[in-house]
């Protein structure tokens, strides 16, 4: 079993809020960038992740935030 650690998202500033609401990839839709709504952020093994509702299908979208410090 992998723990999944909760994490604020509201703590975010605004900038990150709107651009990770708006950077999504829809499974369902085969789309991106269609946003999501009602997020909510978890930590697995020190990867972050968002998890989401499609805003056009309303299914789950995942988002992984991946940190580039190159
Ligand atoms: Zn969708």
């Amino acid at each position: 079993m992998t723990d999944r650690i909760k994490r604020d998202f509201s703590l975010r500033n605004q900038e990150e809020k709107t651009e990770f609401l708006q950077m999504t990839w829809c499974n369902t839709c085969m789309k991106e960038d269609l946003g999501m709504e009602d997020p909510q952020e978890y930590e697995i093994e020190g990867k972050i992740f968002i998890d989401g509702k499609c805003v056009k299908c309303h299914s789950v979208v995942t988002t992984e935030l991946a940190f580039d410090d190159e």
